[in-house]
């Protein structure tokens, strides 16, 4: 899609990545650290500064105590950190239960080390999570429960109760859990992100994913991370060296930088990101649009039923072309495109003005 918008000159609403340039002191650390001379390999497990900043902010935010000696792994993005613990944790024939719909990285990956994702669908309006259909999905292949919350593309976010609820199946199959947690700091509304391994007895069976791409507006800096406990990060290392080794020294060092900002910086980032949502929102509603209500991310997601159409794939390809807007249909996140054929994904994360000029270019619909 993302092809397709250059192609066309299109807005591209399609692949979620801000357009403005992210945190000036951000900025500002990753300059001065390529000129103070940061440009070599860094460790493997990360430059110490980032990882003792990021077990800083677990604490910070969470009260997560961590070592940054061993209960870190800095990664070239989350997507790296999820990979990793895949090929760490998963072998041929496993299986691994995620929410459907599902970052597509998650089934790619469990593809790659020939074990299969088992889906278990959250579904509109309200994206709840059925704990039955969950613990009914475990088999004694299961080897690890991956999750997402806020969660990519629906804006949903995971309960207490729904995970508390995950939490008991985990433990009662002796379950590792993988969450997705890189939208953390971008809740709308007085939504609270709640990390599953502050849980009893999760803390010893969860790896925590996050990454900066999306807390500071730098998508394009792959620099994420995995924490959790020593035993299972040391695994997580074990594989990530031999995929990038290490990356984006300069890059680490900023982004230390970014995580000791005070809370009210945080604060701001989502509260910018609400308001656009709320643009987004209103507006494709505005359109005819049936628009779901989005907790948290960059996302939200419209029903074009209402006007008329019926398959979102043919849609998203031809909107490019029909009126200068590119989105992502929802079928490309699930298993199986049934109950969803008709859904589309909205990135919210663009300027204002960028928003108002998508949505006047919707009008031609
Ligand atoms: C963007 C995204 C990622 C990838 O993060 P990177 O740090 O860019 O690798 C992973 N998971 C979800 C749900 C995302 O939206």
């Amino acid at each position: 899609m993302s092809a397709l918008a250059v192609e066309h000159d299109a807005i591209n609403l399609g692949q979620g990545f801000p357009d403005t340039p992210g945190p000036r002191e951000v900025v500002d650390a990753a300059v001065a650290a390529m000129h103070r001379g940061l440009n070599q390999y860094p460790p493997a497990i990360g430059v110490p500064a980032i990882r003792e900043a990021i077990c800083a902010h677990q604490k910070r935010f969470y009260g997560i105590d961590l070592d940054p000696s061993t209960q870190v792994v800095v990664c070239a993005g989350a997507s790296e950190a999820l990979s990793s613990a895949l090929v760490a944790l998963v072998g041929a024939g496993d299986e691994v239960i995620a929410l459907e719909p599902f970052y597509d990285l998650y089934q790619a990956a469990s593809v790659l080390v020939g074990a299969s994702l088992v889906p278990v669908r959250i579904s509109a309006p309200d994206y709840a999570l059925d704990v039955d259909a969950l613990r009914a999905a475990v088999t004694p292949r299961t080897k690890v429960v991956l999750l997402n919350s806020p969660h990519n593309p629906t804006g949903a976010v995971l309960s207490r109760a729904e995970l508390e609820g995950i939490a008991a199946v985990a433990i009662e199959h002796d379950l590792v859990v993988l969450t997705d947690e890189v939208y953390e700091h971008l809740l709308f509304d007085g939504e609270v992100h709640i990390p599953i391994s502050t849980l009893p007895g999760m803390a010893e069976r969860t790896i925590t994913v996050s990454s900066a791409g999306k807390t500071f507006s730098v998508t394009g800096w792959k620099i994420g991370w995995a924490t959790g406990p020593a035993e299972l990060i040391e695994k997580v290392l074990g594989v990530k060296q031999w995929f990038s080794f290490a990356s984006g020294t300069p890059l680490q060092h900023a982004v230390a930088v970014g995580l000791e900002l005070p809370d009210d910086r945080f604060a701001t980032l989502a509260g910018d990101l609400q308001r656009k949502r709320d643009l987004l929102t209103d507006g494709l509603r505005d359109l005819g649009l049936e628009v779901y209500h989005s907790k948290a991310t960059y996302f939200v997601t419209a029903d074009i039923a209402p006007l008329g159409e019926t398959d979102s794939l043919a849609f998203c390809r031809a909107l490019p072309a029909r009126v200068g807007v590119a989105a992502v249909p929802n079928q490309v996140f699930h298993a199986s495109p049934a109950g969803v054929e008709t859904q589309v994904r909205f990135a919210c994360c663009k300027r204002d003005e960028v928003l108002a000029d998508a949505l006047l270019r919707l009008r031609k619909l």
